[in-house]
């Protein structure tokens, strides 16, 4: 709907930091963007064989907010997370589909808190919005974080 409307250029499908980042480098190398794994585009519309999914979350750096005003968002506050993927299906849901079957893939606890640290330190951001796809699938994980 979004490509067909011409509101939105690219479409990205399952986990965004690669693909954005790959959408990025590609427009400023005036480079296609129609291969690139994860995104659509009115040209590859149709292929059903592209979806990003299964980052190492280990490998993503900790996000960098200094180009945005974060004063804007009411209430301020920012999403983090600790963890994708679930092996369950219910139906109401979809990180399953967004974020594989495996069980599953996690962000090691310290760079999880290294992530809220530089946050409050820097934008002085103490209201985070926790986005796993499951907070209690480790007993251990949570007895460290708690
Ligand atoms: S994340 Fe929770 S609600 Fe979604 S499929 Fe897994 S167990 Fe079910």
């Amino acid at each position: 709907m979004l490509l067909l409307s011409g509101i939105a250029d690219y479409v990205v499908i399952g986990e965004g930091e690669e693909p954005f980042y790959k959408i990025i480098t590609s427009i400023v190398n005036n480079e296609n963007v129609d291969n690139i794994i994860g995104v659509k585009t009115l040209s590859n519309i149709y292929n059903l064989d592209t979806f990003s999914q299964n980052m190492n979350l280990e490998d993503l750096p900790t996000p960098d907010y200094s180009d945005i005003d974060l004063n804007l968002f009411n209430p301020k506050l920012i999403s983090v997370y600790s963890n994708r993927g679930c092996p369950f299906r219910c139906h109401f849901c979809s990180e399953h589909s967004l974020f594989g079957k495996k069980f599953k893939r996690e962000r090691a606890l310290k760079k999880f808190i290294y992530d809220m640290k530089i946050l409050y330190e820097k934008h002085n951001i103490n209201t985070f919005s926790i986005s796993d796809s499951l907070i209690n699938s480790s007993n251990q994980w949570l007895e460290e974080f708690f």
